[in-house]
């Protein structure tokens, strides 16, 4: 039998057949909580077929297949979350292409956990996130670039609530706009940038995010379930006066489970309709991107939430895109968890088209490349 090596060129085809796939969908099944085995035992509703595939079955016994493009068991490390999903979107970053990674799914199911960790300073090293683990990735690949780029990166924080977004690093920025533009695409408008020159910077000030979204806890009702939270990194190199910019977001969404089982009354009921909302939009804006016929342009409600105006590159444009579902194991929460599987399949048909941002040609016009080669398959298709 012949073995094959994986040649360069090999190598970049697979990249690139990645490339023109849809979002990418992963699911992550954080372990049993102490909680959850006291009321129901260990057993769990889902058996694992393969590294992609699933069988979960619900309170009543039915059984639903999922295939996603990784599925996380219990026992998945944070590096191996990391690696597969965060480290090619790091590597494209600092070559200027825009990324986006999501975590969805109800209140407890992993979401900060698999973007913050356990603890942000990642006291134990195993547990780190998604979000220092970027950090380091991102220095790590500076380190090996070209000498004659000058890289400079930056880090913004904000979180969404009720339709406002706050500036985590400066809270008296209470209400940033979004502005679209053919240079940067969306962006908040004055919004706080840092300047980062390390791993130990970016994590200072990324502690005092979050410790500032801490802050509004006791006056908003667990806000932190309540709210999105988006980290925002910024690569920016600059070569023989050519300047390109790569954007890295993640985001820590709201908790996705339905209002009446919270228990929800009154005002704290009406809080949280008006912030449910914002998932119920992005769910429409899904649904517009993927029930669109071929070639004919749907409208795609982005305008209807912060949140979607803020993702509208991730979910319809210029994004590398990452959406990791976490659920709970238990058939506790059998109904929740799939509500967040079904939402991952159907975001699953989603196509973006990143591509290589270059602001600046040597004569200082504008201008922008397709990624990573003139290849017309990284066109719409919606
Ligand atoms: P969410 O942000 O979705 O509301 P959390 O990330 O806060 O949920 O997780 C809820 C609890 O479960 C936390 O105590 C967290 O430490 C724990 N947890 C979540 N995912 C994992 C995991 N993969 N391994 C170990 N513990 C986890
Ligand atoms: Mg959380």
């Amino acid at each position: 039998f012949t073995i094959f090596e994986e040649s360069d060129l090999e190598i970049e085809l697979l990249r690139e057949l990645r490339d023109m796939s849809n979002v990418t969908v992963c699911a992550r099944f954080r372990p049993l909580s102490s909680k959850e085995i006291r009321d129901h035992g260990d057993s769990t509703c889902i058996q694992h077929l393969d590294a992609e595939t699933f069988v979960f079955k619900d309170e009543k016994g039915e059984d639903y297949r999922f295939r996603f493009d990784r599925v996380f068991d219990q026992g998945s490390e944070q590096v191996d979350v990391y690696e597969f999903l965060a480290l090619p979107i790091v590597q494209d970053t600092v070559n200027a292409v825009n990324g986006t990674i999501l975590a969805y799914g109800q209140t407890g199911a992993g979401k900060t956990y698999s973007m913050e960790g356990a603890n942000i300073f990642g006291c134990d090293g195993n547990t780190k996130g998604l979000v220092p683990r970027v950090v380091d990735g991102i220095f790590e690949c500076l380190t090996q670039a070209n000498v004659m780029t000058v890289y400079t990166v930056k880090l913004s924080m904000v979180e969404i609530y009720m339709e406002k977004v706050r500036d985590l690093l400066d809270l008296s920025k209470d209400n940033l706009q979004i502005k679209e533009d053919k240079v940067q695409g969306i962006h908040l408008l004055g919004a706080t940038e840092i300047y980062i020159s390390d791993s130990a910077e970016a994590l200072q000030n990324l502690s005092s995010g979050i410790a500032n979204r801490a802050v509004g806890e006791t006056n908003m009702n667990m806000a932190s379930s309540r709210s999105h939270c988006a980290y925002i990194f910024t690569v920016q190199q600059e070569q023989h006066r050519r300047v390109k910019t790569g954007k890295l977001v993640l985001v820590d969404l709201a908790g996705s489970e339905k209002i009446e089982k919270t228990g929800a009354e009154g005002k704290v009921l009406e809080e949280a309709k008006t912030i449910n909302k914002s998932l119920s939009a992005l769910g429409n804006v899904i649904k517009a991107l993927t029930s669109g016929t071929q070639g004919k342009l749907n409208h795609i409600p982005y305008r209807d939430s912060k949140l979607t105006r803020i993702l509208q590159d991730a979910l319809g444009g210029n994004s590398r895109t990452v959406l990791l579902c976490c659920c709970s194991p238990s058939t506790l929460n059998a109904s929740e968890s799939l509500s967040t599987l079904r939402f991952g399949a159907r975001a699953k048909h989603i196509k973006t088209s990143p591509r290589v941002n270059s602001i600046r040609d040597k004569n200082g016009r504008e201008q922008m490349e397709p990624f990573p080669t003139k290849d017309e398959s990284y066109e719409r298709t919606l």
